[in-house]
């Protein structure tokens, strides 16, 4: 029997509807998770989680074939990608360090670059529930590039640093981050 979402369930009710017909691999988790929050109106993510329409319909397909599940996001969020000049470098950054062999690698990729256009923390713009859950989801499926976050730098932040060294660019005001002002804004509590 397929599973209907009404406007006024809450995540946790939607979130368990998602996930009560299946065994749950780590990636459908976390999926589920940011699912759970886009239906209740939650994130930053926009239609269809910031896919493409096809592949939208194929994450469902896959991971949730007995649900119904809408494509407008219930947010009524709308991202501009036009503005965002850097979302191939995003992708190609994921893809260069994501595990082969991975059905998902490419729909977890492009959730997490639409996410990359909210302005709050990128957990809870994606509807993670914790930083640790986007932690976890990160070093599960890109762990040489998790890794490479040892100092445990604000994931948004991290991700764009990246960019800017593959690129020689170095906009940082200071030659190291332990001497640098803007410590707080790259580092600090992200909860
Ligand atoms: S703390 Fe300063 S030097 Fe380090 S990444 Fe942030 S802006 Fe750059």
């Amino acid at each position: 029997m397929s599973a209907a979402f009404q406007l006024q369930d809450n995540r946790e009710q939607i979130y368990s509807r998602l996930t009560s017909e299946s065994m749950i691999t780590a990636n459908h988790e976390w999926l589920a998770c940011m699912l759970a929050s886009w239906c209740a109106g939650q994130g930053v993510l926009p239609d269809c989680l910031g896919l493409e329409t096809g592949q939208f319909n194929a994450l469902k397909e896959h991971f949730f074939p007995g649900c119904r599940l809408p494509e407008q996001a219930a947010s009524g969020n709308k991202l501009d990608f036009n503005r965002m000049l850097e979302r191939d470098d995003l992708v190609n950054l994921l893809k260069q360090f994501s595990k082969p062999g991975i059905l998902e690698t490419d729909w977890i990729i492009g959730v997490i670059v639409a996410g990359c256009l909210g302005s709050d923390h990128l957990w809870q713009d994606l509807g993670l529930w914790s930083r640790s859950q986007l932690s976890a989801m990160l070093q599960y499926n890109f762990p040489e590039l998790a890794a490479k976050n040892d100092k445990d730098m604000k994931w948004k932040k991290f991700l764009y640093k990246q960019l800017c060294e593959a690129e020689g660019l170095y906009l940082c005001r200071a030659p190291s981050c332990s001497v640098c002002i803007d410590y707080p804004k790259c580092y600090g509590s992200e909860e």
